[in-house]
């Protein structure tokens, strides 16, 4: 059967309908609340949806151009310039690369832009993206503007989990869950829009895990997958390199901070496909490509080995999360890989 995968009019975005249906009725009430907080994975598409509810809050193609449709038209000046990221009136705060947190005075500055009247639009709109990595001083700072909110001021918070926010930020925020889509709908989805041949959309779907924002950029940046391979042949060869290579290798991939955790992720998938396959499960791995390998690998090292790798990778993802020296919490990784020969 054909997974329906028609994106939601006007939102244009694959899956998601719950959220977008929670959005769409707000709208439709006019009940906008001041902040909304959008969960789940990475590459999910937080932002992406975070961006398409400030264009419907900004758009003047409805019926009424003073009240903000329920659907962005798409075709307004306003949802435009929301979709280039030009619009005068929303606001992306971020981590800055160089920095290890989202700063209070980015937050400050949100702060005194929200207390200046819109410029072009109904609304003043700003979206925080990865909210979690704000750090104490601006997370407290932020609370102040969720306490007493100016009147035309939405904040948009994007978050992996809840559970990284501070209790009194999350009771301030309606909360939107976006879960993983299908294997099906994003095989579908690249072959209707992306137009890509059936065989490489299944690759890309099944590594993606379910995230759509991965696949996309899969398609659109031709040295992802080459990069990916690259990557999993290292960690193929792994369990088989010595301490003082396993060493060189941790220091290799801390000095890059900003790949880290993508490595770390991949990493993961790759010890879960492991786990899989070591219980005679393959046809259920990610790696398609790689199942000869991992059929080779797992008839070595077990699925108990395999499981307690995976609680070692959970645990370095999160020490490093906590802000642990990346290069030790890899090191202890690395003595935790097992060895075959
Ligand atoms: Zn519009």
């Amino acid at each position: 059967m054909q997974t329906q995968v028609k994106p939601s009019p006007g939102w244009d975005i694959v899956g998601h309908e719950h959220a977008i249906d929670i959005l769409r009725r707000t709208l439709q009430a006019q009940q906008v609340r001041h902040a909304y907080l959008f969960t789940g994975p990475q590459h999910i598409g937080k932002t992406l949806l975070a961006q398409r509810f400030a264009q419907a809050l900004l758009c003047t193609g409805g019926p009424d151009p003073r009240v903000a449709p329920a659907t962005p038209c798409n075709a307004c000046l306003a949802c435009r310039k929301v979709r280039h990221g030009n619009h005068p009136d929303v606001h992306m705060v971020a981590r800055a690369k160089d920095k290890q947190a989202i700063l209070i005075e980015q937050i400050r500055e949100l702060q005194s832009n929200s207390a200046r009247r819109t410029l072009e639009g109904r609304r003043n709109i700003f979206i925080i993206q990865d909210a979690h990595e704000m750090n104490i001083q601006a997370a407290n700072c932020i609370l102040k503007t969720l306490e007493e909110p100016e009147p035309d001021v939405v904040l948009l918070l994007t978050v992996p989990d809840a559970g990284l926010l501070l209790p009194t930020i999350l009771s301030r925020v309606q909360q939107l869950t976006m879960q993983l889509l299908t294997t099906g709908q994003i095989k579908t989805a690249l072959e209707q829009q992306w137009e890509l041949d059936a065989q490489e959309a299944a690759l890309i779907a099944a590594l993606s895990a379910g995230r759509m924002g991965w696949a996309i950029e899969a398609v659109e940046r031709e040295d992802l997958l080459a990069e990916r391979k690259e990557q999993l042949d290292l960690l193929a060869k792994l369990p088989m390199a010595s301490k003082v290579q396993r060493f060189e290798i941790a220091q290799r991939l801390s000095a890059d901070a900003d790949k880290l955790q993508t490595t770390l992720e991949l990493w993961l998938l790759w010890w879960r496909d492991l786990v899989l396959a070591a219980h005679g499960c393959l046809d259920l791995t990610v790696n398609v490509d790689m199942r000869a390998v991992l059929k080779a690998q797992a008839a070595k090292i077990g699925a108990e080995v395999a499981q307690n790798v995976v609680r070692a990778i959970l645990r370095t993802l999160e020490a490093i999360e906590q802000n642990v020296n990346a290069r030790v919490a890899l090191e202890v990784l690395m003595l935790d890989l097992p060895t075959i020969k």
